[in-house]
């Protein structure tokens, strides 16, 4: 190991790819097999004290203690659902502390990660929206939700592996935060980390389009769409981001991300029921009608309550009715169940506990409509 350290500034390897890695060693004159054997300690052992690495050279690891750390999440809170659902609070920086759930199926388990510390982006039906934003989550803040999930479930229940699948349905907007969650994913899908398949990893957004293009471009993983209404007029009020880019764009954006036939791409669309806003019979048509072209699949999720919400439930009756509309017109629809809201863990009910930087009451109060969503936008975008 030669010493070119002064160039190297301490940084949290945990959030690191294998090619990060690569480039980190290379400073020093290291070979790249050094980031394969990090990554497998770090992501397969879950190790993260350096003295532990037996194959790591003294000097190494002396230069490592010195030079960079592995810092692991905190875990301030657990709350364990009757049906199996587990949700964690963890702690990703002073003041922030995000929600990560671990949801157990009979054949795998799902983690729903979240990409950023609140969510700019306001959709009017959602916990994590009221919360404001404070921040991007970085690349290790992200992975550490999966590192901490599988290396404390490993342990409890005697496996090699307990993660099957990962969704970016978490707290925030994924795609506001783009170069951070794709090394995350990158991360999640090499073998010498989790080994994730590529339909294994599900990125869900509420419709950023050109970072749509962008995903494509970089990664092959499953897209998931929140969606929520069949035409602008409803989506406008429930989801801001419609506003920026109306559904006619959004459309276009899912089928250029799945016109790559060898991808063997569908889109999920996510549709939240909510009594008398979305879920008509008429809606039901308008929105088979709107997809139809589309090789994709509907989630119908039955709206999770949370105080003051100023929504209600369908009924199960009006979202039968829904789903049969659907199936009818030849497309794959299923109402899914949900999970974990004893605890406050199903789909749209987390909130965590952050600090909302961008104090968005006390601004949008005084902004004129468009000026508001232009600046939702803005601070949602920046990496
Ligand atoms: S639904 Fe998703 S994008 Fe919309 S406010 Fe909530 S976390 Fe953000």
């Amino acid at each position: 190991m030669k010493s070119n350290e002064q160039n190297v500034v301490e940084q949290n390897l945990l959030g690191m790819s294998q090619q990060d890695l690569e480039q980190f060693f290379s400073v020093i004159d290291e070979k790249s097999f050094r980031a394969t054997q990090l990554m497998k300690w770090m992501h397969q052992q879950g190790v993260a004290d350096y003295e532990q690495m037996t194959n790591l050279s003294k000097s190494l690891r002396d230069w490592l203690h010195k030079n960079a750390t592995i810092q692991l999440p905190e875990m301030l809170n657990e709350e364990i659902s009757t049906d199996g659902t587990r949700k964690w609070l963890l702690k990703v920086d002073d003041k922030n502390a995000v929600e990560t759930v671990f949801i157990p199926e009979n054949d795998r388990a799902t983690l729903c990660v979240s990409s950023q510390a609140g969510c700019a982006l306001d959709c009017t039906f959602c916990a994590t929206a009221r919360q404001g934003f404070a921040g991007n989550l970085t690349a290790a803040q992200i992975i550490s939700q999966l590192w901490f999930a599988e290396h404390r479930l490993r342990t409890q229940f005697n496996k090699r592996r307990v993660i099957g699948n990962v969704v970016f349905m978490g707290m925030g907007e994924p795609l506001a935060n783009f170069d951070n969650v794709v090394t995350a994913i990158r991360i999640m899908m090499d073998d010498n980390a989790y080994g994730l398949g590529k339909r294994k990893v599900t990125v869900s957004t509420s419709g950023i389009v050109p970072k749509i293009d962008k995903l494509r471009d970089e990664l092959d993983v499953s897209l998931a769409v929140s969606l929520h209404a069949p035409n602008d007029e409803i989506r406008n009020q429930l989801v801001p981001m419609n506003r920026r880019y109306p559904i006619a764009e959004l459309m276009q954006a899912c089928r250029r991300f799945i016109e790559d036939k060898n991808r063997k791409h569908t889109i999920t669309f996510e549709y939240v029921m909510l009594d008398k806003i979305n879920d008509s019979p008429q809606n039901a048509k308008q929105l088979a009608k709107l997809i139809k072209d589309v090789p994709s699949k509907v989630n119908l999720i039955p709206f999770n309550a949370f105080p003051n919400s100023g929504f209600e439930r369908s009924s199960d009756q009006v979202i039968e009715e829904f789903r049969e509309i659907l199936q009818a017109a030849g497309i794959t629809t299923i109402t899914r169940r949900p999970r974990g809201e004893d605890i406050a863990a199903a789909c749209g009910q987390l909130a965590g506990d952050i600090t909302d930087k961008v104090k968005r009451q006390r601004h949008f109060e005084k902004l004129h409509e468009r000026e508001m969503l232009d600046y939702r936008v803005e601070v949602a975008t920046c990496a």
